[in-house]
């Protein structure tokens, strides 16, 4: 028996999210004793990528060569992934919570009669049934969901579980996979990346601005800063509905939502909305001029003083440490 981990690509490389989702079913087997800790790798990657693999806790990577699979085909990916399931012999599939995840799992779901809970923040308790701990509200309740289902699919919260990194090298494997025209029936015709060097969705740092940066001219400092910190860029929704910054940048309930280990949030008041979409980041850090904003209650540090005068600073001392 085996656990069977999804794994996502962007541009070849494996997904930080997806490591983590290893490490999940890594610490998952360790405490079920459900076997192998097996990863599916969809579509071009490079054989240190997959190797790589076993740093996070997989013990073997099997790999579709097929490049068409490069794209989140979604049908392509679940037909991919229900024929692994069924050929190592899982009962536990275990993948990243992402937007194609959620398509990918959702249909596996049918097809493998699969219970699936999504927004998984921590291992189950199987002392008395599955029972599975998700995270809901945008981050800001939990629910306990049972699962009685023989296969069950677990897809884990970003940032819920920390990142093994001295796992052994994984074996890779070759696996063929049989696909037809209807798998392949929706297309990907084009793919509009963000500008940014790294993407907002997957950062490990944000750098965000709000409307306390008086317009887009100054948005070159955060820049500056979220270069010397290998950071994504993001903002508030006015910011990007008066235009000072791209949509897609956007943080929030009705824009991405994050889960970065550093969010800085600097001259935004820090209203519900907005927090709706940042209060799954560890650690939040708030520059702001009014001490009274909201932001500093859901912030672990705080900086009470003018954006203008700070973030240069910040950016030189980071310059000088880093
Ligand atoms: C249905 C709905 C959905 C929404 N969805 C979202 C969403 O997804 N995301 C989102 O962000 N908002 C959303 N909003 C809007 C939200 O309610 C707030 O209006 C918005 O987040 C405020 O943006 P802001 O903090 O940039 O601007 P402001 O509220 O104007 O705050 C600016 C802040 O900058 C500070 N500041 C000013 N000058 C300086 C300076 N020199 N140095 C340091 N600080 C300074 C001020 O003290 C203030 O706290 C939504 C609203 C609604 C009704």
């Amino acid at each position: 028996m085996s656990i069977l981990i999804y794994i996502e690509q962007s541009e070849g490389k494996v997904k930080k999210t997806s490591l983590e989702a290893v490490s999940f079913a890594n610490a998952l087997a360790a405490k079920t004793g459900e076997g192998e800790v097996v990863a599916l790798a969809l579509g071009t990657f490079s054989e240190a990528e997959l190797v790589g693999i076993g740093t996070a806790g997989a013990a073997k990577v099997l790999h579709v060569t097929d490049p068409r699979l490069s794209e989140g085909v979604i049908q392509a990916h679940s037909s991919a992934v229900a024929q692994a399931f069924k050929k190592v012999g899982a009962k536990t599939l275990i993948l990243a919570k992402s937007s194609l995840g959620d398509a990918v799992a959702a249909r596996l779901s049918i097809k493998l009669g699969a219970g699936l809970v999504s927004n998984v923040v921590e291992l189950p308790n199987t002392s008395s049934g599955y029972l599975v701990k998700r995270s809901i509200f945008t981050g800001k309740a939990f629910a306990e969901a049972s699962i009685s289902t023989e296969n069950k699919i677990l897809a884990v919260k970003k940032n819920a579980i920390d990142l093994k990194t001295d796992g052994a090298p994984a074996i890779v494997e070759t696996f063929e996979v049989s696909l037809d025209a209807s798998d392949f029936a929706s297309k990907i015709l084009s793919t509009e990346r963000a500008t940014g060097e790294v993407l907002l969705p997957e950062a490990d740092i944000v750098v965000s601005g709000g409307r306390g940066m008086k317009g887009p001219e100054n948005w070159g400092m955060l820049e500056e800063l979220a270069k010397t910190l290998g950071a994504a860029t993001g903002c508030s929704k006015p910011v990007s509905d008066i235009g000072w910054r791209p949509h897609h940048e956007h943080v929030g309930q009705t824009g991405i939502k994050v889960a970065p280990s550093l969010y800085i949030a600097i001259g935004i008041s820090g209203a519900i909305q907005h927090l709706a979409g940042v209060n799954s980041s560890k650690n939040i850090v708030v520059i702001n001029k009014d001490p009274e904003a909201p932001f500093f209650k859901a912030a672990d540090y705080g900086i009470v003083g003018d954006a203008f005068e700070i973030v240069p600073k910040l950016t030189e001392a980071l310059k000088a440490e880093l």
